[in-house]
């Protein structure tokens, strides 16, 4: 309201014209579908991790090798220029550990969630995964070689986890 809006035009209604059928009133569950698409660096790094490989953008201005691939390197504000294949081992860059799970109840068993430096790619190239077949707290450490543990080729579906989890490389 203002000072020359003294009143809106229509009707207030509340729960009881609802009620008693003097407004119609329906229920209706919709079926909304939706469709995101991941890129084309993204799209190709999916369908690349269904096989069972890691691939990465390389740029040709500062020679780095970005993993996750990106078709446009930040750094020389140019388009990146090739594919290239990385290994499916890295380094623990950094790490958590979680005993709270997504809906706030303790884990029986910790989680252990690591920033995983790709072998192959540029320095600090890399992505956040779990790190299983670990026996203890005491032997996860930053700068630990690790590798992936891919799921078997008829249960990859083109996702980060086609990886179940990366173990310690001995
Ligand atoms: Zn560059």
């Amino acid at each position: 309201m203002s000072e020359r809006v003294k009143f809106y035009p229509g009707r207030e209604i509340d729960s009881k014209v609802f009620s008693s059928g003097e407004v119609f009133l329906t229920n209706y569950a919709t079926d909304l579908k939706y469709s995101w698409a991941s890129g084309i660096a993204i799209s190709h790094y999916l369908i690349e991790l269904k096989k069972g490989k890691i691939i990465a953008r390389k740029c040709n201005e500062c020679e780095r090798i970005l993993v996750p691939p990106r078709m446009f390197c930040e750094d020389c504000f140019r388009d990146t220029d090739a594919w290239i294949y990385v290994k499916d081992t890295g380094t623990v860059n950094t790490y958590s550990i979680a005993h709270v799970g997504t809906d706030a109840s303790r884990l029986k068993e910790p989680l252990y969630v690591a920033v995983i430096n790709i072998d192959g790619a540029s320095q600090g190239m890399g992505f956040l995964h779990l790190i299983g077949e670990i026996q203890s707290e005491k032997q996860i450490k930053i700068g630990m070689k690790v590798e992936a543990v891919w799921k078997p080729e008829s249960e990859r579906t083109g996702s980060i986890l086609d990886i179940k989890y990366f173990r310690p490389l001995e």
